[in-house]
């Protein structure tokens, strides 16, 4: 846990760097990526600093269901009827940057597969 607690994204959440937030609740803040792959591109993540999936255990199944339902819910509000895909990259291989757990949102385009 505290190998991530001064991530990029950790400091978004403490308003230290701005981002152009998009819904926050008290276990996770979705916010536009800054480097945006499709026209919606949003990274929901929890405010409980977890470095990636391989650090997930049990006990966090609740909030990983939260950021999917979190996720669902802003594709509908940002209309994204047609589709939109969720992906969380893990590790090196997994091609994973910020070690802060975190969902990416990608919409508004028909997207390739699969992924290179
Ligand atoms: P990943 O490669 O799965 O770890 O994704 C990290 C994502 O964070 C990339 O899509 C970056 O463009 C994005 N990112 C990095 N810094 C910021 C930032 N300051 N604000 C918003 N998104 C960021």
């Amino acid at each position: 846990m505290a190998a991530s607690a001064d991530t990029i994204f950790s400091r978004i959440i403490r308003r230290e760097i701005p981002a152009r937030i998009e819904y926050e609740d008290d276990l996770c803040l979705a916010f536009h990526d800054v480097a945006p792959q499709s026209p919606v591109h949003l990274l929901v993540i929890p405010k409980q600093p977890i470095p990636s999936l391989v650090d997930v255990t049990e006990a966090d199944e609740p909030l990983l269901g939260h950021l999917v339902a979190v996720a669902s819910s802003l594709a509908r509000k940002l209309g994204l009827d047609d589709g939109y895909r969720l992906v969380v990259n893990c590790g090196r291989d997994g091609g994973q940057t910020v070690h802060h757990l975190h969902v990416h949102l990608l919409g508004g385009r028909s997207l390739g597969w699969p992924p290179g």
